[in-house]
Formats: structure tokens, C-alpha cells, sequence
């Protein structure tokens, strides 16, 4: 048998369904799929980190006394190359957003795909209502779901360790460079291994249920881009939790199933992708400037600007802010969700189309969601409840560094200010909110 072992968002050794399943002679790849890198600008720092990650792929793989072959192109030409070679098949992880579907479907003709669903716990096909639909609603999906990870260890994969290697000749990436692109300097958390940051997370466990939205303390594991990329399997993620006796570990385990409902959400509702979830149909603000100005940061509400001058500058966004800000473009701004969700996709770090997507819809009242429209977070007193000294806010808006935070957290009170000279509120909080709740209860629902 003769078999490529694609890594695609399952980048290691431990815990790896591939390396696990495989047999006899094995060729392990990776691709930097161009009609993906084509649309990136030329200093992601995502591109950067899975450059890093692929090469530390390839020196474990080493260490096993396999490789990995890195290849930069289209998959399917990759894959017509290496076909007469003679692979039976290809085995990779599962991934069911719309270009992965559609890519898979395409190399699938080439040489036969063999998937695996190990980047999350549920199988989604596997985990249906009595009456044989899926569920639509986290609450009843987390009660009926977490038997799985209340019983024993989830199963790990060991490695297969009798496989032969198969070498090829093949023209390798050399650089970021030869890629188009720059290396760039990433945030801190990145030069950690989520082993480290699973380490570090444990004596904060505890608190995390209570601090967790505190958007100034880093109360939270970071662990979503190396789930992200599969540089630790979710399993493993689930039993090393399990194993910290004791703490108060249910809250962060809601988390964790949050990131499997999106992807359930997503395997059987495909056209949520590009569709509201729940068939509203929002007559959306189709005003670009102030879609800009959501973007850049110039709205005038000095957390949302914060939260977006922060966003732009390092690609993250704690899940508080994301809630706010999302909240505030498509509630207050009554913009399209599908526009934050594409922006957010073009620099978010842990981007990850499943979560990015339900979230959005979530944020926007459109998606798999008991809760009706009239969720809609206010931006002030938001920051008046998780950030009363305004320690966020100051420590991006150079500007707002020696204002009284209490003018951060009272609509109208910067903008009064006779000392401070900052950005006009580009809406008033009230008055779009009722406008928001106007244009939602005029709705028409479609299904
Ligand atoms: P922790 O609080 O430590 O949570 C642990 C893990 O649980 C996370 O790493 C993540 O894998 C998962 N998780 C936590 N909350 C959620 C959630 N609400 N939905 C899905 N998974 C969750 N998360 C992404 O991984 N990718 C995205 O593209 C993404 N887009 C989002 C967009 C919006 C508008 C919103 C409101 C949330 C989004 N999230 C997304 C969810 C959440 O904000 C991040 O997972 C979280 O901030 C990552 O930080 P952490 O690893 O420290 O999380």
C-alpha cells in the first residue's frame, strides 16, 4: 500500500489519525495551496506561523524517520504530478467549508481521499436528535452531547511505527520569501507550544469561569490557533483538561464544545456559509463608510475602535470584544454579518471558517440560536462592566491615554468633553438600536 499523508489542519505527530491509520510505504505532505495564499496579503502572520509550524512538522516527522515534502501550488496539479507514482490513496483530516469541500472533491478524482475526522471530538454525521435531524441549538447539543467527554479518556492515536518513507524529487519551498512573502514577528503566545500554553492555563482554570471576560487580563488558554492549525488534537485538549481534578473545568469545557457545535452547525447546514441561518431577511445598511470606519477603528465609541485598532495591528481579538463589536455592526451599524465575517477572515489569527461564521450569525441574530433579535450589547456599558479603568482602551488609543474613564463608558460624554478632541460617535447607541429592532421584527422569515 502506498499512501500520501496530506497534513492540512492537523500539523503533528502526536495524536495524528494519519499517522495512526497508515500503512507500509508513506509519503507525507504538505501544501501551500496558492489559490488560497494568492488572496493573503504578503505580511499574514498566519502565513508565518504555519511556515514555522510545517518546519517543525518536518523535523518531528524526522525524528520518526519519515519527511515531509513541502510543495507550493495548486493541489490538483501537486496531486496529477505525484499520481503516477502509483498512491492508492490519500489520507488527511476532514474539513467541510465550502473551498475544502469543493477542492477535496476535485483531488478525490486524482487519487482517492481517505478522511479523518480528528480536528474535533463529535462526528457530526455520528451525533443526532431521536428523531434522526440535527440539532439546531447549543443547549440541547452540549446536554446531550457531553456524556462523551464525562466518560473515559478519549481515545488517542499512537503512530504507526513501521513505515517506510517514500522519496521523491520534487522542487522544494525554500523560504517565505520564494513564497511572496515576509516573515513577521508574532505575538508571544505563538512561540509557545500548546503544550506550554496548556501548562500556563492550568492555574488559571480555576478563575477562568469569572474572569474569563475581562478583556485586559489574559484569563483565557490562547489555545485557539494551535487548535486551529491541529498543532494539539482536540482530544488531547479534552483529556488534558480532564485531568486537572478538581478544578473548575465544566465552564471551559462549554467553550471547547462551542468550537465543535460550529463545525456540527456547519457539516449539516452547508449554505450557512453564505445564508442566514435562520432564513431572516435583514434589509442590511449598505453603507460602505461606515463599514470603513467599523473597520479601521473611527467609529467614535472608543471600545469598538480600541478593540479594532488592536485587532488590525495584531490579529487577535479577545471573545468579548469580537462579541461587541460584531454586535455593534450588525446591530447598531445594521451592516451584514457576512462583511465582519470576511474582514475578520482577512487577519484573524485563529480564523477558522466554522466558528468565525456561526459566531458571526450568532452576533447578528441570524444563526443557530434560541435567543430572538433584541440581543444587542451596549458598547458603553460594556466597558463600563469589564474595563472601568479603561486599561484597554488607553493602552491602544494613544489619544484617550490621560481622559477619565468615565467618559469612556457614558454615550455622549467624550464627545461633550471640552478637554478631549476625539472622534464623533458616527450613531447614537439609542437611537440605531431601535432602529435595529425595527428592521428586525419587519423581517420577513423565508423558511
Ligand atoms: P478560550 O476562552 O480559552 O476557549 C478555549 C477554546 O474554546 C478556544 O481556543 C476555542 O477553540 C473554543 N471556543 C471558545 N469560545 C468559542 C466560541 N464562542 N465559538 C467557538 N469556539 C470557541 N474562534 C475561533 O477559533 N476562530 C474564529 O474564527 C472565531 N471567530 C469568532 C468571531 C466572533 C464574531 C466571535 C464572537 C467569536 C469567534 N470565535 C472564534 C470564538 C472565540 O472568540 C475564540 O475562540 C476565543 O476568543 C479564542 O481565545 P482562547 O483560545 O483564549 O479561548
Amino acid at each position: 500500500m502506498k499512501q500520501i499523508l496530506w497534513f492540512r489542519r492537523d500539523l503533528r505527530v502526536t495524536n495524528s489519525a494519519l499517522l495512526s491509520k497508515a500503512k507500509d510505504e508513506v509519503m507525507p505532505i504538505f501544501i501551500f495551496d496558492t489559490d488560497i495564499l494568492n488572496s493573503l496579503d504578503k505580511e499574514d502572520k498566519r502565513v508565518s506561523f504555519i511556515y514555522k509550524s510545517v518546519l517543525s512538522l518536518k523535523k518531528q516527522l524526522k525524528a520518526l524517520g519519515l519527511d515531509l515534502a513541502i510543495f507550493y501550488g495548486k493541489p490538483i496539479e501537486i496531486f496529477s504530478k505525484l499520481k503516477p507514482l502509483g498512491f492508492d490513496e490519500i489520507l488527511c483530516s476532514c474539513d467541510f467549508d465550502d473551498y475544502a469541500k469543493k477542492r477535496d472533491e476535485q483531488v478525490d478524482k486524482i487519487i482517492t481521499l481517505r478522511r479523518y475526522s480528528d480536528s474535533y471530538i463529535i462526528k457530526p454525521w455520528n451525533a443526532l436528535k431521536k428523531d434522526g435531524t440535527p440539532y439546531k441549538v447549543f443547549t440541547p447539543f452540549y446536554k446531550n452531547l457531553s456524556f462523551i467527554w464525562e466518560s473515559d479518556a478519549l481515545e488517542e492515536f499512537e503512530v504507526n511505527k513501521d513505515l517506510k518513507l517514500i522519496t521523491y524529487d520534487y522542487e522544494q519551498v525554500a523560504s517565505l520569501e520564494s513564497m511572496g512573502f515576509d516573515e513577521v514577528e508574532l505575538p508571544s503566545f505563538l512561540n509557545k507550544t500548546a503544550h506550554e500554553l496548556i501548562e500556563e492555563f492550568s492555574s488559571k482554570i480555576e478563575d477562568y469561569e469569572e474572569q474569563r471576560d475581562i478583556f485586559y487580563k489574559s484569563a483565557t488558554s490562547s489555545l485557539a490557533v494551535h487548535l486551529r492549525f491541529g498543532l494539539i488534537s482536540s482530544v488531547e485538549v479534552f483529556n488534558k483538561i480532564k485531568k486537572l481534578k478538581g478544578a473548575n473545568i465544566e465552564f471551559f469545557i462549554r467553550e471547547l464544545f462551542w468550537r465543535e457545535f460550529y463545525n456540527y452547525i456547519l457539516f449539516h447546514f452547508p449554505k450557512s456559509e453564505f445564508e442566514n441561518f435562520n432564513g431572516l431577511e435583514v434589509s442590511w445598511n449598505q453603507n460602505e463608510e461606515d463599514f470603513e470606519r467599523w473597520c479601521e477603528g473611527k467609529t467614535g465609541v472608543p471600545l469598538i475602535d480600541a478593540a479594532m485598532i488592536h485587532f488590525n495591528k495584531t490579529g487577535t481579538m479577545h471573545n468579548r470584544l469580537r462579541m461587541i463589536v460584531s454586535s455593534f455592526l450588525t446591530k447598531n451599524l445594521l451592516i451584514d454579518w457576512k462583511k465582519g465575517e470576511r474582514y475578520f477572515a482577512s487577519k484573524l489569527l485563529d480564523y477558522d471558517a466554522s466558528s468565525n461564521i456561526g459566531s458571526w450569525q450568532w452576533a447578528a441574530s441570524t444563526g443557530a440560536d434560541s435567543v430572538p433579535y433584541f440581543r444587542i450589547f451596549n458598547p458603553y456599558t460594556q466597558s463600563a462592566k469589564f474595563d472601568k479603568e479603561g486599561l484597554f482602551i488607553k493602552s491602544v488609543i494613544p489619544e484617550l491615554k490621560d481622559v477619565d474613564p468615565k467618559l469612556f463608558h457614558k454615550e455622549g460624554a467624550l464627545a461633550n468633553s471640552l478637554f478631549v478632541d476625539y472622534i464623533k460617535p458616527i450613531v447614537s447607541i439609542e437611537l440605531s438600536r431601535k432602529r435595529a429592532l425595527e428592521a428586525f421584527k419587519g423581517a420577513k422569515n423565508e423558511k
